[in-house]
C-alpha cells in the first residue's frame, strides 16, 4: 500500500465518480420498466454503456456523507444520466451478452 492511498484510508477519504453511482442508481431504478433481464451480468452491461457516454465526475469525500452529495449533485445531472441510462438499457435489452 502506497502513501497516499494510506493516508486515504487513515482519513476515511473515498474517491467516488458520482456519476457513477448515479448511472447504477438509475439502472437498477428503470430496468424494470424496460420488459427486459434484470440480471447482474445486463444492469453491469447497462452501467458500462452509460458511463462511457458520461463525462466523470469525481470527489474525494467521506463515506458517511456520500448519499448526501450524490443527491444533491445529481441534479444537474440527472437528466444527461437518464437519457444515457435509457439508451444503453435499449441496447442491453436488444443484445444481451449472455444466452
Ligand atoms: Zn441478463
Amino acid at each position: 500500500m502506497d502513501i497516499e492511498r494510506q493516508r486515504a484510508v487513515c482519513e476515511e477519504l473515498v474517491l467516488v465518480n458520482i456519476v457513477e453511482e448515479l448511472v447504477k442508481d438509475r439502472v437498477n431504478a428503470l430496468i424494470g420498466d424496460f420488459d427486459m433481464c434484470s440480471c447482474r451480468i445486463c444492469r453491469m452491461n447497462a452501467c458500462a454503456l452509460a458511463l462511457n457516454e458520461l463525462p466523470p465526475k469525481y470527489v474525494t469525500t467521506t463515506r458517511g456523507v456520500l448519499f448526501a452529495l450524490v443527491s444533491v449533485k445529481g441534479d444537474a445531472y440527472q437528466t444527461a444520466v437518464d437519457v444515457e441510462v435509457a439508451k444503453a438499457l435499449e441496447k442491453v435489452k436488444d443484445h444481451p451478452l449472455h444466452d
